[in-house]
C-alpha cells in the first residue's frame, strides 16, 4: 500500500504504468534495460546512457496524455539522444497515434531528461 492516497480514477498502479512503457517500447522498437519508478525532484523522467529509464512516481497521478508523452519521450531517447527535429517529429507522430485530437502536452515546466 502506498502512503500517498489518491482517488482510484485519478491514478494508475505502478504495474499498469510499467505495462504502458513496455507496450510503447515494442511499438517504437526499443528495449529499455531497466524501468524504475521512484520519486524524482525536478523532472518527470530521465534516461541513462546505459538504457535505464527512471520515471517520477507523480506521473501515476497525471492524465493519460501527459503519461503517454513522457513515456514516448524517454523511450525515443534510447534511439535518439538529443532533441533533434527528427526526435520531435517522431514524438508528435507516436503521441497522435493514441491521441489524434489532443495537442502534445508541453512538458517544459516539469521537464523530461
Ligand atoms: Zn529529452
Amino acid at each position: 500500500m502506498s502512503a500517498e492516497w489518491a482517488p482510484l480514477e485519478d491514478t494508475v498502479p505502478a504495474e499498469l504504468f510499467r505495462a504502458e512503457v513496455l507496450s510503447w517500447a515494442r511499438r517504437i522498437g526499443v528495449e529499455p534495460r531497466e524501468i524504475r519508478i521512484r520519486k524524482m525532484k525536478r523532472k518527470w523522467a530521465s534516461c541513462s546512457s546505459a538504457g535505464r529509464l527512471t520515471f517520477d512516481r507523480g506521473l501515476l497521478r497525471q492524465p493519460g496524455p501527459v503519461r503517454t508523452a513522457v513515456i514516448i519521450h524517454e523511450l525515443l531517447h534510447l534511439k535518439i539522444p538529443r532533441h533533434t527535429k527528427l526526435f520531435r517529429a517522431l514524438l508528435s507522430a507516436y503521441f497522435h497515434e493514441k491521441y489524434p485530437d489532443r495537442e502534445l502536452p508541453d512538458l517544459s515546466g516539469n521537464g523530461t531528461g
